[in-house]
């Protein structure tokens, strides 16, 4: 599988920060030393144009982060602090879901080592989320003719709510967040189906709820592409989330949405999203499920084709 990475994803935040920065860096790590990404697969994104930034965030916002003019409660909001490396960082993020999208239409599957970042709005940020790359890498994808519907699955233990506020208005893109109820954000905003779930959900109750809601997703939502935002804070233990996902279940969670997605042949872009387990380690290493399962995936495709070749 094709994946976007940037050595710039990762940037030093100041001492006791609890955005788990190193845990990008450690994700790509395990999958190169798990040979589950070949080097010769890694691209590397240049930052997002302005332009392109400019198809879902206002001039104020992306005027106030180029300056660095950011009101004391913007950052406040935005949880993090601002700086030239934080900007860039943020920029290569983006274009690396605008990549993912752009590989996956072309192989069915990619990912980006980034991104999900799903709660900024047109006009701010908040919750660790400086701009939203997934409503930019559809409006980019769309602008250049290459969709023109659209879904995001957005399994982040936290709702999506700036791009359920983006898409609100658009008939051609499907928002679907599974959520904690009583986790952040406090006030939700009202994406195509949200389904939020109660403090301590398990496996039973979490891999039902998908279960039951992922087939109507995609018999409405009709898709040309989706955007998995496949966040591991519904894991237990997440310092963040309030639900009881196991490992085990994370695994299932990820076939679940792959399996469906493979049956109805519909392209699929991974972002990383939210996770924030005791030590960025852990964290990465239940980020690359994902991965294990995408390449379980990729092995059967390509042995039925060895078989059918083999077979004439
Ligand atoms: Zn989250």
């Amino acid at each position: 599988m094709k994946v976007c990475y940037h050595p710039g994803y990762v940037i030093p935040l100041p001492e006791g920060h609890r955005f788990p920065m190193p845990k990008f860096g450690l994700l790509r790590a395990i999958l190169r030393d798990e040979g589950l990404v070949r080097d010769a697969d890694v691209h590397e994104p240049e930052p997002a144009t302005w332009g392109d930034l400019r198809r879902v965030h206002d001039e104020a916002w992306l005027g106030d982060l180029a300056h660095g003019t950011l009101s004391r409660e913007a950052e406040r909001r935005l949880g993090l602090p601002w700086s030239e490396a934080l900007l860039r960082r943020s920029r290569l993020a983006v274009q690396g879901t605008v990549d993912a999208v752009e590989l996956a239409l072309e192989h069915g599957i990619a990912a980006n080592l980034a991104g999900g970042t799903h709660h900024a709005f047109a006009g701010h940020g908040e919750g660790f989320c400086v701009f939203n790359d997934v409503a930019v890498a559809i409006r980019v994808a769309r602008a250049r003719g290459r969709i023109t519907r659209a879904a995001v699955i957005d399994l982040d233990v936290h709702q999506g709510n700036g791009t359920a506020a983006l898409f609100a208005d658009d008939p051609d893109t499907f928002t679907f967040s599974m959520h904690a109820r009583r986790c952040f954000p406090f006030r939700k905003q009202t994406s195509s189906l949200d389904v939020a779930l109660e403090d301590g959900a398990d496996d039973l109750t979490y891999l039902g709820a998908l279960a039951a809601h992922l087939p109507g997703v995609l018999e409405r939502a009709r898709p040309d592409l989706v955007v998995y935002i496949a966040g591991v804070d519904p894991v237990a233990g997440d310092r963040l989330g309030r639900l009881a996902l196991s490992r085990a279940g994370l695994h299932a969670r990820e076939r679940a949405v792959l399996d469906a997605l493979r049956a109805h042949g519909v392209p699929v872009a991974l972002t990383v999203g939210g996770g924030y387990q005791s030590t960025p380690r852990a964290t990465a290493e239940l980020h690359a499920v994902a991965h294990r399962v995408a390449a379980g995936h990729a092995n059967v495709v390509r042995s039925r084709g060895a078989r059918s070749r083999a077979g004439g």
